[in-house]
């Protein structure tokens, strides 16, 4: 079956790798340009290492990151890692194609069915045949927007006033739930340390969430959060940001010849810290039905679905608020950010 994947993150890249893990070839079509360096680290979590065991990639990663605790039958709730090394392990033996956009969709005469993708691939126009075309284009598909699919794409009522730094920490994470449930939340790879304040989206944006200054910003997440202050006393302003996230609710999953997984179907608030294992699970269990179904790519499209969305039932139905460890009460005053 010739398959077209849209978009090389870490949904796109498990699938391809489960693919080629069953002889067959996809192509992945990625619009950011070779070489270019996703920085920050991710949490890997416990939903993505069937997938990640499948291709055989879990235990360098591991081997590569922080486990952060706890630990059940000897493995981590999720493994802290730089997101770069994910993206560069994944892609191993994946024919990437970079600087190459998709713009379109082909269909067949009647309009029924997608047959392929029209792309700008290095400033050049090109249509590439597929018998399965996959969006796994993240929370703002095009794919998913030029399919039609109904979505609901929205921003989330928190935003975090986040940082990065080049100093790891002595723990791998830390999290202190604030009155309703929000998180100060740090998060440690061997190369560094993150962090990530969810506030209420403020109407003001970043000039609202940042007005308090970063001293008064890293004296109170010290506070919360102890084990950052080393990683956070290394950095200044310029390492500060603020960031609102989209949230995608899509109850289509595929129409002939098209199918969405990761964020294209489905991007939840990232205080979850679960979405990229989602992403993976949709991967897996797409390539196990494609390899089912040989030819048949509404066949295989069926079954994934069917045997898919039982498992994400859960996640989408309790949304992110599901972390949420509501102690109740009003907040401290050191609790409160901005000031
Ligand atoms: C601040 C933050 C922290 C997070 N922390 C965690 C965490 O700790 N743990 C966790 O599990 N999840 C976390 N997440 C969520 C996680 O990052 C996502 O779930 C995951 O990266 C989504 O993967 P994806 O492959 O579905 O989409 P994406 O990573 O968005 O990849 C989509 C790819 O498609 C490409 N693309 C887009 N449009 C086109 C086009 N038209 N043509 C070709 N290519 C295209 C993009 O360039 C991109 O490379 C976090 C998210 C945020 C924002």
């Amino acid at each position: 079956m010739r398959v077209v994947i849209v978009g090389g993150g870490m949904a796109g890249l498990v699938l391809a790798r489960g693919l080629l893990l069953r002889g067959i070839s996809p192509t992945v079509l990625e619009r950011a340009p070779a070489g270019v360096v996703v920085p920050g680290p991710i949490m890997l979590p416990f939903q993505g290492y069937d997938a990640l065991q499948e291709i055989g990639v879990f235990d360098g990663l591991r081997a590569q990151g922080l486990d952060i605790p706890p630990l059940r039958a000897g493995l981590p709730v999720a493994v802290g890692v730089a997101r770069q090394r994910v993206l560069d392990t994944l892609a191993e033996g994946v024919d990437v194609r970079h600087d190459a956009e998709v713009t379109g969709l082909i269909r067949d005469g009647d309009g029924d069915r997608v047959t392929g993708v029209r792309a700008t691939v290095a400033g050049d126009e090109a249509e590439i045949a597929a018998d399965l075309v996959v969006g796994a284009d993240g929370a703002r598909s095009a794919v998913r927007g030029m399919a039609g699919f109904p979505a609901e794409v929205y921003p989330f009522d928190t935003a975090q006033v986040s940082w990065r730094s080049p100093v790891a920490p002595r723990e791998p994470f830390g999290i202190h739930f604030l009155p309703d449930g929000r998180q100060v939340t740090m998060v440690g790879w061997p190369e560094g340390a993150a962090g990530g304040w969810q506030i209420p989206r403020p109407p003001g944006g970043a000039d609202e969430a940042l007005a308090g200054g970063f001293d008064e910003f890293r004296r109170r997440f010290a506070a919360l959060v102890p084990v950052a202050a080393e990683p956070l006393a290394a950095i200044d302003e310029r390492h500060w940001h603020y960031r609102e996230a989209t949230g995608v609710t899509c109850d289509v999953w595929w129409q002939p010849g098209v199918a969405l997984i990761g964020e294209a179907l489905h991007a939840m608030n990232p205080e979850a810290g679960i979405g990229s294992g989602l992403g993976m699970g949709d991967a897996q269990a797409l390539a196990v039905a494609v390899a089912r179904n040989p030819g048949d790519a509404d066949g295989a499209c069926r079954d994934w679905e069917y045997w898919r969305r039982p498992a994400l039932a859960p996640y989408l139905a309790m949304g992110s608020e599901a972390v949420r460890v509501v102690r109740g009460g009003d907040p401290r005053p050191e609790e409160i950010w901005p000031p």
